[in-house]
């Protein structure tokens, strides 16, 4: 006879690999959103926890998912509204200016009166019966587990949506309904005797993640998608912990030992882990990598683990309260961060536990210092002396990283690209796949910054263009420039395919010295006699020209 375990598992499988052909079709643009929608979806932790906060388990048991009820609703508020910010940004250049149809409020007030009638009709069927036995009970089980159908079903079409940026905030409304209606149908799951904490955790998360999801500067979203991440594991941990205490006194067999075992490790190393990246790209931490004697045997071990994130902290959480909508999510989840891995891993050339959580290579001070040195001379130059070269320019390749996403310099950058096509010069951006700190980090500021989503060529698309473009505008970029990723073997760049910008005809880098990047090695671009250093923070230095060119 199959087990329920087994029936877990196939569901698991079975919804990776349709993860896998929904989400191999989100392009890059969308890489950024669709992490942070995977993190909403994730957020379906929230009906376990909500069943512990409510059932009468006992103190610790419903303090525990009282906690877990607050992480998780952050997540599904938060992750939503973000998506959304996100995915209204990204627009085509001859949809600027255009009046979109607004969206019809009248379509908002279906929402809470769908949900109100479902509400009263699943209570009266409870209250219709007397023990669990009672037809109506069971009709109003029976009923939550075909809601939870119609929920997967939703956020299958709602990734499916953002293979799309037309059709991604349509697809991520539909998602959203089927959180909503995952929720509302979990309220009168039969274990919930009290919704005193369940409240007051709702509403503590909808405050903490609607403010998040809609105040957070886009500049700061790599940070929050960490933080989210930690919010889940560690609601997947606490509730864990709870099921442990609960189960312990009357015996736990094998199989139910070992799923709470991996929710609780995998929970618990994927909060720690994810908090100290957020840590990272919130500067409270050193933003080099961690590196230390010993690392690579503890990568195999503990940073494999968190390599599945929350998704598979979710999915055990599935197993452990055999949720199949859990299970299902936390597939998703796992597959989308899994398959982002893998495209970063493609994009640095690099093995996937290096590239998660590994350096590059400590590089000491004193190479960097040596192999600067042979290198050769660096020139610098003025905003007013750059707008002699632009004058006689006929095309531009902007190309964005890290820095310009620590300046805020977004917006500036849009504004200059503007007055460049106003003079009748060609602008376009290129986009690697790995600049910035997460997977589409670049399309995202730009959007927020209206740049035209038809202005941004990928890596392969924008390459054959450098040796045409006049100038190769670097804003903030360091590692995804670097030529010793082409011509020097012994770099541990070596083999990351790159953004040719050595090809162009003039090269100008807006940074604030000659200090390395996230991999920690020099470049050898700021030594060739074609490329021009724009010292400072790329904001102001990018108004600096701004100023000097309208003058
Ligand atoms: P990068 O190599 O990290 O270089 C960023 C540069 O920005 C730095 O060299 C820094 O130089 C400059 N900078 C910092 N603040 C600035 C400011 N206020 N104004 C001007 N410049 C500033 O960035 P990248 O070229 O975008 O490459 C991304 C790196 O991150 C790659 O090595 C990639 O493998 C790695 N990575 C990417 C992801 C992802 O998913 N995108 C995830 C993890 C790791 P100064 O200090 O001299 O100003």
């Amino acid at each position: 006879m199959t087990t329920e375990l087994e029936i877990g598992l196939y569901i698991f499988i079975l919804a990776g690999f349709l993860g896998y052909h929904v989400i191999t079709r989100v392009p890059p643009l969308l890489h950024t959103p669709l992490m942070s929608a995977t993190n909403a979806i994730s957020g379906i932790s929230l009906i376990g926890s909500l069943v512990v906060a409510g059932a009468n388990y006992s103190r610790l048991s419903t303090t525990l998912g009282f906690l877990a009820v607050i992480c998780s609703s952050t997540n599904v508020f938060g992750g939503f509204l973000i998506t959304d910010r996100m995915l209204k940004m990204f627009k085509k250049r001859e949809e600027f200016g255009i009046q979109h149809r607004r969206f019809n409020p009248k379509l908002l007030l279906a929402l809470p009166v769908l949900v109100i009638v479902l509400l009263v009709l699943m209570h009266g069927f409870r209250r219709s019966g007397t023990d669990a036995e009672s037809s109506g009970a069971v009709f109003a089980a029976t009923a939550l587990r075909y809601f939870y159908i119609l929920s997967a079903v939703l956020f299958i079409l709602g990734l499916k949506g953002l293979s799309s940026p037309k059709y991604a905030r349509k697809g991520m409304l539909l998602a959203a309904l089927g959180m909503l209606m995952a929720i509302a149908g979990t309220l009168f799951h039969p274990e919930i005797v009290n919704y005193r904490w369940i409240t007051v955790g709702l509403l503590t998360g909808s405050i903490v993640g609607g403010a998040m999801g809609l105040r957070i500067p886009m500049t700061a979203v790599p940070q929050r998608t960490a933080l989210s991440h930690s919010l889940g594991a560690l609601a997947a941990s606490l509730i864990g912990i709870s099921e442990y205490v609960r189960h312990v006194a009357v015996g736990l067999d094998r199989v139910k030992m070992t799923t709470i075992g991996l929710e609780v490790v995998i929970g618990s190393l994927t909060f720690t882990g994810s908090l100290m990246a957020a840590g990272k790209l919130q500067g409270l931490l050193p933003g080099s990598p961690i590196t230390y004697r010993g690392q690579n045997v503890f990568n195999i071990t503990v940073i494999a683990l968190l390599n599945s994130y929350g998704g598979l902290a979710d999915a055990s959480m599935g197993f452990v309260l055999m949720n199949k909508i859990q299970i299902i999510t936390g597939s998703l989840d796992g597959t989308s961060g899994f398959l982002l891995s893998l495209l970063m891993c493609r994009a640095m050339n690099r093995s996937a536990m290096n590239v998660l959580f590994g350096a590059f290579g400590k590089i000491k001070k004193e190479e960097v210092g040596a192999a600067a040195e042979a290198m050769g001379t660096v020139r610098s130059i003025t905003p007013e002396e750059l707008t002699v070269l632009f004058d006689s320019v006929r095309s531009v390749i902007i190309v964005p990283g890290y820095g310009m996403a620590v300046a805020q310099a977004q917006h500036g950058v849009s504004e200059l690209a503007k007055l460049l096509s106003t003079r009748g010069i060609d602008v376009k951006y290129a986009i690697h796949p790995v600049a910035g700190r997460m997977p589409g980090h670049m399309n995202v500021l730009l959007a927020e910054a209206n740049v035209p989503y038809d202005q941004l060529y990928t890596m392969e698309q924008i390459n054959p263009y450098f040796p045409e473009a006049d100038i190769a505008l670097i804003i903030g970029a360091n590692d995804v420039t670097n030529p010793a990723a082409k011509n020097n073997r012994n770099s541990p760049l070596y083999g990351m395919p790159i953004l040719e910008v050595d090809r162009a005809k003039s090269i100008i880098v807006l940074k604030r010295s000659l200090r390395p990047g996230f991999a920690g090695v020099d470049n050898e671009l700021y030594y060739d006699p074609k490329c021009m250093m724009l010292f400072g923070d790329a904001k102001e230095s990018l108004n600096s020209l701004f100023a000097a060119l309208k003058s």
